[in-house]
C-alpha cells in the first residue's frame, strides 16, 4: 500500500490536471511549505522520565494562518500527518474560511498516562510547538483522543510564554475563551451534509438507516442530532466492538453507558456483535468516524450502504475507492463531510480575536450556512463536470488555494 499521503496526494494530483495549474504551482501545492518534528519529554508519575515525538506540519497558508489539529495516537507518523495537513488545505479552502492547513500529532498511547501524565505531556508538546504557531501563523486545534481540557492545558501554557492570545488554539473550554457549539460541530456538520444528500436522492428521514464506525465525539454528537432529526441507527461501534439493533438505537442512552463502562458494546437493548462487522451492517448510510484507512480493500465489499459519509479523515483508501465506484456507493468526501469542526474553530477564532463570546444559536446558524453553501457547490459541480462527490470537492478547494497563490504572486 503507498503512504497515506502519497495516496490522499493522487486526488491533489487529478484536480490540478483537470484545473490546467501552471507547473510550478503545481509543484508548489505538491509538498508540505514546512515541517517540523519535536522531541517531547514527559516525566512520569513513578520517578523519571519518557521521551515521545511529536510532530507539526505546515501545508499550505495561501488563503490564511495554517490550521488544523493534534491526535494523541500511536500510529501517529509524519507521513500520517502530512496526509492530514493536506487535507485541512484543501476542507478549509472547500469550508470557505480563511485558513490554511496544518496537523499535528504525538506519537502515544494517551491511555496508558494518567491524568497528570497527559497534562505534562500536552503543557510540553504546546512548549516544543510555541514557537512556530500563533493566532495569525498556525491554530491547532483538537482531534483524535485530544478534547478541550488538552486544549485549555496547551492555551495555558503557551499563556506563559507569550501572555494570554485564546485564539492561537481553538476547541478550548468555554470558561477560557472557547465556543458553544464546537464540541458537536463535526457531528453537526455533517448532519448537515447528509441531510442534503438524502433530500437530493428524496430520501425521507426515518426510512435513511445509518451504521456509525467510531462512537468517539464526531461519531457520538452525529448520532444524537440525526436521531433528533428522525434519522435512524442501526449500528455504532468503538475500539472494543459493536452494536446492533434494526429497529435503531438511542444515541444518548448508548453514549450514557459507554461513559459508564468504558465502551458501547453490552448495551442492554441491542446485540453486541464483533467490531469488524459493523461494515456489513444493512443500513442505507455507512459512517466511518473513527481512524483513517478503515475503509480498506478487506472492509469496503462488505459494505451494503448506499452512501458513505466520511466523517473521518482519509477513512476509504484510494485502493478500495474504485470497487465502490462500481457498486453504485457514492462517497461524501472527509473533506466535505468532516468540515463542520474547522468551521466553528474558525468561529471561535473570530470571536477570540474580538473578546466576544456568541450565543450558541447565532454559532449554530453561521456553521449551517458554511457547510449548506459547501455541500451545495460539491454536489453541483460533481452535476456540472460529470464527476464524482471527492473529485468536485478537490476541485473546488484546490481551485481556491491556487487562486489566492496567484493573488499574491506566489512567486
Ligand atoms: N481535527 C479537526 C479536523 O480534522 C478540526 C480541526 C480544527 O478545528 O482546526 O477537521
Amino acid at each position: 500500500m503507498s503512504s497515506a499521503f502519497e495516496a490522499v496526494q493522487s486526488y491533489y494530483e487529478r484536480a490540478a490536471e483537470r484545473l490546467n495549474l501552471e507547473l510550478s504551482l503545481r509543484e508548489a501545492l505538491a509538498t508540505p511549505t514546512r515541517e517540523v518534528r519535536v522531541q517531547v519529554r514527559v516525566p512520569m508519575d513513578g520517578g523519571g522520565f519518557k521521551v515521545f515525538r511529536g510532530y507539526r506540519v505546515q501545508y499550505n497558508n495561501a488563503r490564511g494562518p495554517y490550521k488544523g489539529g493534534l491526535r494523541f495516537h500511536p500510529n501517529v507518523s509524519l507521513d500520517e500527518i502530512r496526509c492530514f495537513a493536506a487535507l485541512m488545505t484543501w476542507k478549509t479552502a472547500l469550508m470557505n474560511i480563511p485558513f490554511g492547513g496544518g496537523k499535528g500529532g504525538v506519537q502515544v498511547e494517551p491511555k496508558l498516562l494518567s491524568e497528570a501524565e497527559l497534562e505534562r505531556l500536552s503543557r510540553a508538546f504546546m512548549r516544543s510547538i510555541a514557537d512556530v504557531i500563533g493566532q495569525n501563523v498556525d491554530v491547532p486545534a483538537p482531534d483524535v483522543n485530544t478534547n478541550p481540557q488538552i486544549m485549555g492545558w496547551m492555551a495555558d501554557e503557551y499563556a506563559r510564554r507569550y501572555g494570554p492570545h485564546p485564539a492561537v488554539i481553538t476547541g478550548k473550554p468555554v470558561s477560557v475563551g472557547g465556543s458553544l457549539g464546537r464540541e458537536s460541530a463535526t457531528g453537526r456538520g455533517a448532519l448537515i451534509c447528509l441531510d442534503q444528500v438524502a433530500k437530493s436522492r428524496g430520501w425521507k428521514r426515518q426510512d435513511t438507516t445509518l451504521a456509525i464506525e467510531g462512537y468517539g465525539n464526531a461519531g457520538s454528537w452525529l448520532a444524537v442530532l440525526a436521531y433528533e432529526m428522525g434519522y435512524r441507527i442501526v449500528a455504532v461501534s468503538d475500539s472494543k466492538g459493536a452494536i446492533h439493533n434494526p429497529d435503531g438505537m438511542h444515541p444518548e442512552k448508548v453514549l450514557a453507558h459507554k461513559q459508564e463502562t468504558g465502551s458501547v458494546i453490552d448495551y442492554a437493548a441491542a446485540t453486541t456483535i464483533e467490531g469488524a462487522d459493523i461494515f456489513g451492517v444493512d443500513c442505507r448510510v455507512f459512517v466511518p468516524a473513527a481512524l483513517d484507512m478503515s475503509v480498506n480493500e478487506d472492509t469496503a465489499p462488505r459494505i451494503k450502504a448506499q452512501v458513505i459519509l466520511e466523517e473521518a479523515n482519509y477513512p476509504v483508501t484510494v485502493e478500495a475507492e474504485p470497487g465502490l465506484a462500481e457498486r453504485g456507493v457514492t462517497v461524501v468526501p472527509d473533506i466535505l463531510a468532516s468540515g463542520g469542526g474547522v468551521a466553528v474553530s474558525y468561529l471561535e477564532w473570530v470571536q477570540d480575536l474580538q473578546r466576544e463570546a456568541w450565543p450558541e444559536e447565532r454559532v449554530n446558524k453561521r456553521l449551517g450556512e458554511i457547510m449548506e453553501a459547501a455541500t451545495a457547490q460539491v454536489l453541483a459541480r460533481a452535476e456540472s463536470e460529470g464527476v464524482t462527490l471527492r473529485e468536485a470537492a478537490y476541485l473546488i478547494g484546490v481551485e481556491r488555494v491556487a487562486e489566492a497563490e496567484i493573488a499574491r504572486g506566489y512567486r
